[in-house]
């Protein structure tokens, strides 16, 4: 239909009753309303991955990959996998796995969590913690997936600006509020905020959940992990797709007190019961028992990533002290579009955000 006509200005107040509008979320493009979709479908601004270009001799910098292989213990047990057992489904609650992670972290399986990536296990987290009717707090520069979800289940959010530098200033959360969530090391600066800061905001926020997102831990910086029996409000969630080079098979985490991990299982067995596959089961327990592949190809990345600063540096560029697998960096004299640009035609793919305070910001894996 016709934009104007009634049918369609009903169904527009029809939507709007159903799904009000929520304060900070980025407006979706404006489109006719298709009466076949819930109204949440209009206001959805999904999130957009990093391109995986099917490009010959591609240097792909763009999404935070691992160039290492995952343990060659992690593709037997996969290949140790694949029989007649894949007509059963896997172990709905993947015990093996949460056994695996409870005695790598030293915590009991019921702290654990598991799901299909940490992007889906952050899903079950602004579901399961996060609406509430005080708003969550994040920062102003952190992973642009915490507002798409506030988006899919209606969750009003705030975001609080990072200093002048990139940091994080742990004071400026004091304030009401439904829940924090931020990454650490941030992404994508690469900033590490230290465990006295976290602790610090901890012993002053104890009325919300606070989640601190570890995607890029292992490459710099301590968890968090240690501090979630003294803390019954904290989740640490971590994935296995950075330092355990298994971003193809979909596994990520999360370790806190029993009740919060017994919330993300009501959200995730009203919604999917077989998140890991039997293959995914078997490779994640195989990468966490194979410490010397983990440590030695995570001190590659940890080297690698200083001999880019310096020689990024000898170029001119101002990079951000960074404790992940990417650097972010700008060049006072280029502009950062044209040099993803020039990268491109050179098959060399980055990631430029085109967003306020870091346009002239390139991230580097
Ligand atoms: N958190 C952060 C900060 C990330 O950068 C990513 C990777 N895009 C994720 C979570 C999700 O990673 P995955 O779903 O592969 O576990």
């Amino acid at each position: 239909g016709d934009c104007g006509s009634k049918a369609a200005n009903a169904y527009r107040e029809y939507a709007a009753r159903m799904s009000p509008p929520i304060p900070n979320l980025p407006q979706p493009e404006t489109r006719l309303p298709n009466p076949y979709w819930s109204p949440v479908v209009h206001r959805l601004t999904p999130y957009v991955p990093g391109e995986q270009p099917k490009l010959d001799k591609l240097v792909k910098l763009n999404t935070n990959e691992n160039p290492y292989g995952p343990s060659p213990r992690v593709l037997e047990a996969i290949q140790a996998e694949l029989s007649d057992a894949l007509r059963l489904y896997p172990d709905p609650s993947a015990g093996r796995l949460k056994q695996a992670i409870a005695d790598y972290y030293n915590v009991m399986p019921a702290q654990v969590f598991v799901g299909n990536g940490s992007d889906e296990v952050l899903a079950h987290v602004f579901q399961a913690l996060f609406q509430h009717p005080m708003p969550l707090l994040f920062p102003d520069i952190t992973y642009s997936f915490y507002p798409v979800y506030c988006g899919l289940y209606g969750i009003g959010f705030a975001t609080v600006p990072l200093a002048e530098d990139f940091t994080l200033r742990v004071a400026d959360y004091l304030r009401p509020n439904g829940g924090i969530i931020f990454a650490n090391p941030n992404a994508p600066t690469g900033c590490l905020l230290p465990l006295a800061d976290l602790e610090w905001l901890l012993e002053r926020n104890r009325d919300s959940v606070v989640v601190v997102d570890e995607a890029y831990i292992d490459f710099g910086g301590e968890t968090a992990i240690a501090l979630v029996d003294r803390y019954p409000n904290l989740l640490v969630t971590q994935t296995l797709s950075k330092s355990r080079s298994l971003a193809g098979l979909r596994v990520g985490l999360a370790v806190g007190h029993p009740e919060l991990i017994e919330a993300l299982e009501r959200i995730k067995n009203s919604f999917n019961s077989y998140p890991l596959d039997r293959l995914a089961i078997a490779g994640a327990v195989a990468a966490f028992e194979d410490r010397e592949h983990f440590e030695r190809t995570r001190q590659a990345v940890i080297a690698n990533r200083a001999t880019l600063v310096a020689a990024l540096a000898a170029l001119g560029f101002e990079v951000l002290p960074s404790a992940a697998n990417f650097v972010f960096a700008r060049h006072p004299q280029r502009d950062a579009a044209a040099l993803a640009a020039a990268l491109r035609e050179r098959h060399v793919i980055v990631r430029h955000f085109r967003q306020p305070r870091i346009e002239q910001f390139l991230r580097i894996t």
